[in-house]
């Protein structure tokens, strides 16, 4: 295998495949981002660590990584097709704030959680409302071999692009029963490219356009922000595998018409790279049996309320790295905590080798700075996991591998896990950053340790009912004594 070989799934064509750059020794990649309406659940996080993984990989075989991803502010319906209301506006009107700033507010939350979970800057972030103008002229240009207009807007007609559907794998003849039928479409799953304000509606956000006052599709301005930034062709598309079965088909389909126009018409997706990205991947989705991950039921599963809860942020990333992405990843509180042990240990071991991790480590350093025949397998091992489809739960156990070997040079093996764990995105907190304590805690560490110091005095003076005392005092502030403990901490919060 050479070294920058690297293997990814390709959901459009359902295979895995090599990856070969458009552009030599680039790697361009548009992930579709979120739409700031409300804070981001766990699962829409999981999209984003899946996309850093993949960036972090792209780093690591050597290619010059171009990431973008777009911050949906405008268009996005309550359902992905062409019903419900705007997402963003109904949140405005319910709020009765602007809804300028209710996406400045959501935007900056999710920025908070990109930042906790160690998910990587990419090259741009393209903000949907900055395009306006540039998904005015897009739509322009496909309109008169691609779409029709109807009362409601400016619809695009699947019927002119070769394979529609074709990522989905969904189409039947009568197209998909849950697209609502609009009085006009040619077809069921034809779809809004410009959506008019209607007579009687108030928007906040409505922009002039050649088929009336309204706003654009969501899926408009993805082709647009992602073919403007990247350019057509580019090398791979990135979303959860929700958007497999409608936006993406959508992208693609305008793809096609903005890329043939005033072509033959027939533009077929057996070449992959008429969609506009050679490769599309997604993400499987993270379950949460209990429905406290929909946004509407109140109280439900944001990064902050794990932190609150005294999980460390980066736990949710063990947790997201120890399943491959295209896995269904179920949640639940106990293997948060099993994630979170497990990194402890790992950056417990990690320690003593190394001061920090850099970022964009790649797999050339690694093999400058390890040569040590019983380091070397290991580098080959990591290296084989990822790019066999980003396999980060094999990568994780050859990382533990690593941290355990023994009787290496040292300088040598905190190289190799320095690498690793740049590849994988765990950077090394301090010991104490990693306990986070619960929100509803009655005690603080200033207190604990007081007592612990008590407590130990008592032992040294044989004082076994005073140190038992102590103990339980603890117990009952919700402190748990670790006597003993393998890792050297002293107390949990039970
Ligand atoms: P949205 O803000 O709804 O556009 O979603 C942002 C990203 O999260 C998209 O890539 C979705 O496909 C993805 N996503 C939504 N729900 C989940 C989930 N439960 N698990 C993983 N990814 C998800
Ligand atoms: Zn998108």
């Amino acid at each position: 295998m050479t070294d920058n070989a690297l293997t990814l799934f390709n959901s459009l064509t359902r295979k895995a495949e090599a990856f070969t750059p458009v552009h030599p020794g680039e790697a361009r990649v548009y992930s579709c981002g979120p739409t700031v309406y409300n804070y981001p659940h766990i699962g829409n996080m999981r999209a984003y660590v899946f996309a850093d993984i993949l960036g972090r990989v792209l780093t690591w075989k050597g290619y010059e990584l171009t990431h973008v991803i777009n911050i949906t502010d405008v268009g996005h319906l309550t359902d992905d097709a062409d019903a419900g209301e705007d997402k963003m506006e109904k949140m405005a009107a319910a709020r009765s704030q602007s809804i300028w700033d209710i996406a400045e507010h959501y935007t900056q939350a999710y920025w908070a959680d990109v930042a906790a979970l160690n998910i990587r800057q990419p090259a741009q972030w393209t903000i949907a409302t900055d395009y306006i103008e540039k998904m005015i002229a897009f739509a322009e240009r496909i309109a008169p071999k691609h779409c029709y207009e109807l009362d409601s807007g400016l619809y695009f007609d699947v019927s002119t692009v070769a394979d529609y559907g074709r990522l989905a794998r969904a189409v039947t003849e009568d197209g998909e029963g849950r697209i609502e039928a609009v009085d006009g479409k040619r077809n069921p799953q034809d779809f809004a490219i410009w959506r008019k304000t209607s007579a009687g509606e108030t928007r906040q956000m409505e922009w002039d356009s050649p088929w009336g006052r309204g706003a654009p599709g969501w899926h408009l301005e993805c082709s647009v922000m992602s073919g403007e930034v990247l350019g057509f062709p580019f090398d791979i598309h990135t979303g959860g595998i929700d958007h497999r079965e409608i936006h993406h088909p959508n992208e693609i389909a305008q793809n096609q018409a903005f890329c043939e126009c005033g072509g033959s018409g027939s533009m077929s997706l057996a070449d992959a790279a008429n969609s506009g990205a050679r490769i599309w991947m997604h993400n499987n989705f993270l379950v949460e049996r209990s429905g406290k991950m929909s946004k509407s039921s109140g109280e439900f599963l944001r990064l902050q309320l794990l932190i609150d809860k005294g999980y460390h942020p980066l736990a949710y990333r063990m947790l997201c790295l120890q399943a491959h992405y295209r896995s269904e990843l179920e949640f639940s509180w106990d293997g948060l905590g099993a994630a979170l042990v497990r990194l402890k240990r790992l950056l417990s071991a990690a320690r003593p080798l190394l001061g920090s991790v850099d970022d964009g480590a790649t797999l050339a350093q690694a093999q400058a700075a390890v040569t040590h025949p019983k380091l070397v397998p290991l580098l080959e091992k990591f290296d084989a996991a990822l790019a066999d489809d980003l396999n980060t739960p094999v990568a994780l156990t050859v990382l533990e591998e690593a941290v355990a070997v023994k009787k290496v040079d040292q300088a040598q093996k905190g190289a190799l896990v320095g690498a690793m764990m740049s590849a994988l995105g765990l950077p090394l907190p301090d010991r104490e950053a990693l306990r986070l304590r619960p929100k509803g805690a009655q005690i603080d560490e200033e207190e604990i340790g007081d007592i612990l110091a008590r407590r130990k005095t008592a032992r040294a003076n044989r004082d076994f009912a005073l140190s038992d005392a102590l103990r339980d005092e603890l117990a009952a502030k919700g402190v748990e004594v670790m006597d003993g403990d393998p890792l050297g901490w002293e107390w949990k919060l039970a």
